[in-house]
């Protein structure tokens, strides 16, 4: 049967791949334009995304805000995403295991979405997409070219409420994608 957004959202709600559907209050699925040419990766749903199952809700998620509007990127013409679907206890960082049980979920909503740009938030979420051992600090807002994906990674926004001197980097970044995507003349 083909796949579809609806059968792809009820199989990570009902998934019982590793232990954090023992823990977690609601599956963080994704949250946006399924039909955007852009597509943010972040690591894992914090403590507010897990009450009410959205991803980038809490203060990281409006700063990542303010940085879209502040670049002109509308965040109802993106779609986001988190590597694992569930949040680890205490927020701490994901599990290999949990990032290998969680992942197609993540590939299916690639395959259903079909994005030109992928922008990772954060270090975990590069390491996992990009390479390995992507460095952050020395790579954030560098293109990749993986398959037909453009993709880069910036700070996570968690990261700059913790470290404020780390924005004026991620505004350079944020710019460096809107141009990429006024290159690419993609829809926004
Ligand atoms: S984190 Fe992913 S693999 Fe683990 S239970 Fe949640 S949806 Fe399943």
């Amino acid at each position: 049967m083909a796949d579809s957004w609806e059968k792809l959202r009820a199989d990570a709600e009902n998934c019982t791949a590793c232990e954090l559907c023992k823990t977690r209050t609601n599956c963080v699925f994704g949250t946006g334009n399924t039909d955007a040419d852009i597509l943010f990766v972040g690591e894992a749903p914090g403590e507010n995304e897990d009450k009410t199952g959205t991803p980038f809700v809490g203060r990281a998620g409006k700063l990542l805000d303010s940085f879209l509007y502040a670049v002109d990127i509308p965040r109802d013409r993106v779609y986001i995403a988190n590597i694992l679907k569930c949040r680890p206890p205490k927020n701490r960082d994901p599990l290999p295991a949990e990032e290998e049980a969680c992942i197609d979920f993540l590939r299916r909503q690639v395959a259903l979405m079909q994005p030109k740009v992928i922008v990772c938030l954060g270090r975990i979420s590069a390491m996992k997409l990009i390479k390995p051992d992507f460095k952050i600090t020395a790579e954030h807002g560098v293109w990749f070219v993986k398959g037909k994906y453009q993709m880069c990674a910036v700070y996570h926004p968690a990261l700059l409420l913790r470290d404020p001197r780390r924005k004026e980097e991620m505004m350079e970044d944020m710019k460096k994608i809107k141009a990429k995507v006024e290159e690419m003349k993609l829809g926004l």
